[in-house]
């Protein structure tokens, strides 16, 4: 067999099981988007706070440059030519904002997670990471060389037992988790993370806000500000991607990490910088995050009513944020009700196996601030009972 047949007989399979995967072919039209036609409200994207499609934001955004200053390519590395002052007036506003010593700000959460683990740790380096954190922390996992092991969801005493078990083995410890999580829209405790942390010596905790800054705290800077313990966590990390609409990821952290980083981290070195402009909309945003409080309140409220009526519905919900997941089983079964979905014009897609276990596919809606409760309301009977 050729491997290319190798390759399609793969690819069939997962056919078979109802989990190959498309790119879709779809147009994003602010809180909508449009498929063959079909106009469907979109409550798939991680604008969550609607500001990719806010009008007025944009047209504020582009009086403050001229043409000169609209850069669309840094062309190069961050250490070569490409770290652009911007760089430098957004670090130290983000570091400001949180806080902190200092922050450093990546390609992407996928370049920021992929990339600090590995150059952070060792062979003498033990990661205790939720079993359900993202793709990027797996794979940032994966490229270190240290010893991995995962502890139950959000299971703080497994936790507690394994680093009671193996603590004194290792150099240091680093407990990894989301804020957020992305799957279930539940959350981690950050502050007891943060006790657990500190019965210990060596242990450092990284925490993913991805899908949490912008939509949590009273500055919009994520559930450890809103948890009150920003100053206790060793890698505070985010993306610029979802609710901040814009591209990027970001840590804030002691100035030693961010040197160390600099210095060591293979995505941060080896990948061209971001583009000028986009960094500058990342900072017109973030001079502004505070001021969206009545976005993230509206989406709170949206958020309660979704998993109040599929509660209601007969459906279990893990979430307790505006991720919400509408957990199906199969994955059959779930295309087919997401198609009816998108039918009757709510534009929400299955999550399958290998992103979630076997068994638990879903579809996952995330909400954004722009939609209304009259929406939900008609998305609530559209989804029926159970
Ligand atoms: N972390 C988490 C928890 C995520 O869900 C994602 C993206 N879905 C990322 C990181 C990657 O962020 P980005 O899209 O900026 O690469």
């Amino acid at each position: 067999m050729s491997l290319f047949e190798e390759l399609e007989q793969e690819l069939d399979c997962l056919k078979s099981k109802n989990n190959l995967r498309r790119l879709p072919a779809t147009h994003h039209r602010g809180r909508e988007v449009e498929a063959d036609g079909n106009v469907m409200l979109n409550l798939s994207s991680n604008d969550y706070l609607g500001l990719a499609t806010d009008a007025d934001l944009r047209a504020g955004f582009l009086q403050t440059f001229t043409p000169d200053s609209f850069l669309p390519s840094a062309s190069s590395s961050r250490l070569l030519t490409g770290n652009f002052d911007i760089y430098t007036r957004l670090e130290e506003r983000l570091a400001e904002l949180f806080g902190r010593e200092s922050a450093l700000v990546f390609s992407s959460g996928y370049h920021m997670n992929a990339g600090i683990l590995p150059a952070v740790s060792n062979v003498r380096t033990l990661i205790l990471a939720d079993k359900l954190v993202h793709a990027s922390l797996i794979d940032g996992i994966r490229l270190s060389s240290a010893k991995c092991i995962r502890y139950r969801h959000n299971n703080y005493e497994q936790l507690e037992q394994l680093l009671s078990a193996h603590h004194a083995e290792y150099e240091k410890v680093i407990v990894v988790t989301e804020s957020i999580f992305s799957m279930d829209g539940d959350e981690a405790d950050l502050n007891r993370l943060v006790r657990l942390k500190r019965q210990y010596d060596r242990v450092l905790l990284y925490v993913d806000e991805a899908h949490a800054v912008g939509v949590r705290g009273e500055h919009g800077l994520g559930c450890a500000e809103e948890q009150g313990c920003i100053g206790e966590i060793d890698f505070l990390c985010g993306t610029f991607g979802k609710a901040l609409a814009s591209v990027g990821g970001y840590v804030v952290c002691s100035r030693t990490v961010h040197d160390y980083l600099v210095n060591k981290m293979r995505t941060l070195i080896f990948t061209t910088a971001l583009p000028p402009v986009n960094l500058m909309w990342t900072y017109f945003i973030i001079e502004r995050l505070a001021q969206f409080r009545d976005r993230r309140q509206h989406l709170q409220r949206l958020s309660f009513q979704l998993k109040e009526g599929l509660l209601a519905a007969g459906y279990e919900c893990p979430s307790t944020s505006h991720i919400i997941p509408l957990t199906i089983g199969e994955s059959g079964a779930t295309v087919w009700k997401a198609e009816e979905l998108q039918r009757k014009g709510f534009y929400a897609l299955p999550v399958r196996p290998p992103t979630v276990p076997e068994g638990t596919s879903r579809i996952r809606f995330s909400l954004t601030a722009a939609l209304t409760e009259d929406e939900i309301s008609k998305l609530i009977t559209t989804i029926g009972k159970r």
